[in-house]
């Protein structure tokens, strides 16, 4: 069975603990890895690491150009392994292999993107109103990173942090989830072959409060970035507080998907399914409530209801299978017991509506695809993140009651609408309280736009040029080029 090691300062390392723990996989539910569980001593060690590469070792002696060119040859290096990636990453999380090996061949993207904005960070010379001096910023890279991430898209949400973090000329630590750690491990050591110096990027496997929680209250640490669940993030957010570090949070959410009556029907239809059934619901941008004008709602529910029903459940590693199994035992626990709840509030189920049974799904976590027709927004199956493949469907007369049923919950992640109507489009895209509005798409996401949520969704954008900002902190440089002392009591 295959040991995954922390690798603290360019080497893999036992965990001070001596412990270990198991990785499943999802499809079989058998152990197939062994991680490292590591414990506040080994998160010491990695954050001294990266805290003197970002001080005094070569990383911090680099030019922003040396910076971008490593971070294009770790690109290409991912390029390179993205098939043995992907496989990894499907074999701990159960994701589709076609889904795992499209965002590999995709992740490239954000070291490339972000390298090559690394000697774009430029400070400005400020047009002062005080005669006889020159002031100009500078932005500097705000200290060590800890990262830390959840299980669904292991080294794409990894991506999203490391990189804008190291074009900012930041160091970093990275606790992956306890669910997925292996891929991390596999990829951290594309570092070495790309030419970072040790200690830059440093990967501490484990549980959130034996690893996690330590990062957060290291004070060498001067950034937490954390995507994960709400309540994780509510702890983090407040402990990060006690000593003023930058948080960045990205949680959960109840995506409304809203179809207009004047939408093209088929296109929303396939959105719909999209933006549900993908990945197992497992997305934060999940389109999980589904929207529906009055006078489409029962056409529209049975194209659906038709078209989910094709859906083919079984192996993730087969390119054929559209809907695999859930990732972890309690997240599948977790949604068999939301599925109950709305059957107890009264929602309609039309389709699924428990643990699937397929020959194909063998013994793995499997959840039939279901839909709840007859959803009211106050239901807790409409108000709280199930994080799987459950759709609820929501009918509303208009525009005004679409947007009040959109913007009726504590999330505001992700949002569709689907319209043929470009006035319609652009109103509902100003009007919906989300980080992200779709319009006649679902689940586009790219290193380009900015990405993050409205509300409890989180805080901080990843992606596009706002993510870089989150890694850096401006200085303000005065120089006196003239200015007479004066009353040395009285300010300037
Ligand atoms: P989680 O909050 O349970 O865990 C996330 C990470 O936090 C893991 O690495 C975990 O070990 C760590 N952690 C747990 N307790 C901790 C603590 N006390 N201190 C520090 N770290 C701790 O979330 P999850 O179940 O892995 O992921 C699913 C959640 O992530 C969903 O709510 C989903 O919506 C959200 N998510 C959000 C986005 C986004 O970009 N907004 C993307 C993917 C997933």
């Amino acid at each position: 069975m295959t040991k995954y090691l922390h690798y603290i300062d360019g080497k893999y390392v036992e965990p001070s603990s001596g412990k270990w723990f198991d990785s499943f996989n999802p499809f079989t539910g058998e152990v197939w890895a062994q991680i490292a569980q590591g414990n506040a001593e080994d998160v010491e060690r990695a954050v001294q690491a990266a805290h003197r590469e970002l001080t005094k070792g070569p990383w911090s002696q680099l030019t922003p150009s040396q910076r971008g060119v490593l971070m294009h040859k770790l690109g290409d290096l991912i390029a390179r392994d993205a098939k043995k990636l992907a496989e990894i990453e499907v074999r701990d999380n159960g994701k589709l292999i076609a889904e795992m090996q499209a965002q590999l061949n995709y992740v490239p993207n954000w070291y490339y993107y972000f390298g090559g904005l690394a000697d774009k960070i430029q400070g400005a010379v400020i047009p002062l109103d005080k005669k006889g001096y020159f002031n100009f910023t500078r932005n500097e890279p705000v200290g060590v990173v800890g990262a830390i991430t959840p299980w669904n898209s292991p080294l794409m949400l990894a991506a999203w942090k490391v990189a804008p973090a190291l074009a900012a000329g930041c160091t970093v630590v990275l606790k992956p989830s306890e669910f997925t750690s292996a891929s991390a491990l596999e990829f951290v050591k594309l570092f070495e072959e790309a030419g970072f110096p040790p200690g830059v990027v440093n990967v501490v496997t484990g549980f959130g409060k034996e690893v996690g929680m330590p990062l957060v209250e290291h004070p060498l640490v001067r950034k937490i970035s954390f995507t994960g669940s709400e309540v994780t993030g509510r702890l983090v957010n407040e402990t990060a507080a006690r000593q003023f570090k930058r948080v960045g949070l990205e949680l959960g959410g109840k995506s409304p998907n809203i179809v207009f009556a004047d939408a093209k029907i088929e296109d929303a239809v396939n959105g719909a399914v999209s933006g549900i059934f993908a990945a197992t619901g497992q997305t934060c941008i999940a389109g999980s409530r589904l929207l529906l004008q009055e006078s489409i709602h029962d056409e529209f529910v049975e194209r659906l209801v038709a078209l989910a029903k094709t859906a083919r459940m079984g192996n993730p590693m087969s390119m054929d299978t559209q809907v695999g199994p859930v990732t972890t035992q309690p997240q599948y626990q977790k949604i068999l017991g939301y599925i109950d709840i709305a059957k107890n509030e009264g929602a309609k189920l039309l389709m699924g509506g428990g643990k699937a049974t397929r020959p194909e799904c063998g013994s793995g976590w499997f959840v039939e695809p279901t839909v709840f027709a007859g959803v009211n927004n106050k239901m807790r199956i409409a108000q709280e993140e199930v994080f799987g493949p459950v759709l609820s469907i929501i009918k509303f007369k208009d525009e005004d009651e679409a947007v009040q049923i959109a913007n009726d919950v504590r999330f505001g992640l992700g949002s569709g609408v689907w319209t043929n109507d470009i006035g319609r489009a652009i109103r509902m895209s100003e009007k919906i309280q989300a980080g992200t509005v779709w319009v006649n798409t679902y689940r586009a996401v790219s290193y380009m736009s900015p990405f993050g949520g409205y509300k409890e969704s989180g805080m901080g954008r990843e992606n596009g040029q706002d993510a870089i900002r989150e890694y850096l902190q401006t200085k303000s440089v005065w120089i006196n080029s003239g200015a007479a002392t004066g009353n040395p009591f009285v300010m300037r």
